[in-house]
């Protein structure tokens, strides 16, 4: 079977659990192909934090106000009148931030709502995804606990304007407010700006421009064009024909096979830590302060500060590694000459940890979407394999064995005896769905980390071996069976020394 590939049956087309991954409802956002979005950190003085502060709560006072009636006129079933509520607040609130902020908050109220709208047509119709549970409408810009407004401003694409001083500062001018804000972060993408979002996220102000690359400005906005790096999205081309399926887990965060045999593994190691790490403290500020709330004590509040912070830090934290990892997998799918990939939807990540579906699967949405983003720079197409059971079967045979997971990452052929890794394992599989037959021949293994990513073993990268099973020790104290002569000899060698520290003579 070694090197041997073929086309099963025909591709996407006749095939219903495959399809682009533009075409899944709700998967990417329904933003421009050409668009992307830049986050920028600002860093206003004293006055100009209280002024943005005045302007942002006034805005979310408005985004609450307008979503109280048109969610009260949706529970009540009756019309959710978008027209009319939005000429109602626009004369409210012109006088208080201007006329052109007014506006742009209700239009982004106006599409939160009209996307609600068509997810519940999909729904009607049966089609949405399976891994969107539950549809609500647009939610309150509030944090529910404090019972404080999220502070948020959006400005029109021509009130503002952004002049570099170097690649990786500048300032950001608010027409409308007579601000000029300093910000830090590089820009890298050139084209026409967007509407500015500034949002206020754990006591720090960040801007989220987004540029339609390489688009001129319009003639009535010449200043609305932003010099960053890139004018083009695509800056390179598939170097072959090759085809990747890609599994996406917790301990392999990524698991690829190239029809050309290759396979990376991509290990989240750190990943996990650092999310049970901010899990645990999450829960444990979480905790104390509803405790301290509860018995009344004024300082829960600072636990729920606390609290917040772990919130910010862990997606901040884990933000950073998925993106480290799917940059480096794009790199190194273009480098296999990889022209389509294949992702397969991730079922079996839920059985390692139940309750953390949501999580998960929320993180499976942002990482399909960057995932996206990434490999069009290189020019390579996503597709998205929706099923289940692909880490239960087996690669071999094609059929699920019972206890065939020895150890998490272990996958045992009952029948051929074969051992695989289980997410190698899992992702031949999605290769069998899509209509491809794919032998592994070389494994590569890296893990992400905060310094990037790094390969597993420097010195032999790329010796393709099936994983054994590695005797682990039972329980302290107990010892080992005494046929696992290596780690008992080890182990043996271990009581003798503490024997010895025991008794010096
Ligand atoms: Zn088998």
């Amino acid at each position: 079977m070694a090197g041997q590939q073929k086309q099963r049956m025909s591709l996407v087309g006749g095939n219903p659990t495959v399809m682009p991954a533009m075409e899944v409802p709700n998967l990417l956002k329904t933003k421009k192909e050409s668009v992307r979005t830049v986050r920028l950190r600002l860093l206003p003085t004293k006055q100009q934090d209280k002024r943005l502060r005045k302007i942002a709560d006034t805005c979310s006072k408005l985004w609450n106000e307008v979503n109280y009636v048109r969610r009260k006129a949706f529970f009540e079933k009756k019309k959710v009148n978008i027209e009319e509520t939005y000429r109602e607040y626009y004369e409210r609130y012109k006088k208080l931030v201007g006329c052109v902020t007014t506006q742009q908050v209700l239009n982004k109220n106006n599409e939160a709502w009209n996307s609600f709208f068509k997810l519940l047509k999909l729904k009607k119709e049966g089609k949405l995804p399976p891994f969107i549970k539950k549809l609500t409408p647009p939610g309150y810009w509030k944090d529910k606990t404090l019972g404080k407004r999220i502070k948020r401003i959006i400005i029109r694409s021509d009130r503002y304007y952004i002049e570099q001083v170097n690649n990786g500062e500048g300032y950001i001018t608010l027409k409308d407010f007579n601000v000029k804000v300093k910000y830090v972060g590089r820009i890298k993408w050139s084209g026409k700006q967007g509407r500015l979002e500034i949002k206020h996220e754990f006591n720090r102000w960040f801007a989220y421009i987004p540029i339609e690359v390489g688009e001129d400005p319009s003639k009535s906005n010449p200043k609305g064009y932003i010099r960053g790096g890139c004018d083009k999205i695509q800056r390179g081309k598939p170097r072959g024909e090759e085809a990747a399926f890609v599994d996406i887990g917790l301990n392999n965060l990524f698991a690829a096979v190239v029809t050309s045999g290759d396979a990376i593994l991509v290990k989240g190691g750190v990943v996990k830590s650092e999310y049970y790490w901010w899990k645990s403290e999450k829960r444990n500020t979480q905790a104390t302060r509803d405790l301290m709330r509860n018995n009344g004590l004024k300082i829960w509040e600072r636990f729920h500060h606390r609290y917040l912070r772990a919130l910010f830090k862990s997606s901040e934290r884990l933000r950073h590694l998925y993106r480290t990892a799917v940059r480096f997998l794009a790199k190194e799918l273009h480098e296999r000459s990889v022209k389509s990939v294949y992702l397969g939807y991730p079922y079996m990540i839920t059985q390692d940890n139940g309750n953390e579906h949501n999580t998960n699967i929320w993180w499976f949405r942002k990482i399909t979407q960057w995932l996206y983003d990434v490999l069009k720079e290189y020019g390579i197409e996503l597709f998205i394999v929706l099923e289940n059971n692909t880490s239960r079967e087996c690669s071999v045979c094609h059929v699920i064995h019972e206890n065939a997971r020895v150890h998490r990452g272990l996958y045992v052929c009952s029948v051929s005896g074969r051992k695989m890794n289980a997410d190698l394992n899992a992702a031949t599989n999605i290769a069998y769905r899509v209509g491809y037959v794919v032998s592994v021949k070389k494994v590569e293994s890296f893990i992400v980390t905060h310094n990037g990513v790094k390969p597993v073993t420097p010195l032999r990268r790329g010796i393709a071996q099936d994983p054994a099973v590695k005797p682990r020790p039972s329980r302290r104290g107990e010892g080992h069976p005494p046929q696992l002569c290596g780690v008992a000899s080890v182990c043996q060698a271990d009581q003798r020394r503490r024997i010895s520290r025991r008794n010096p003579c």
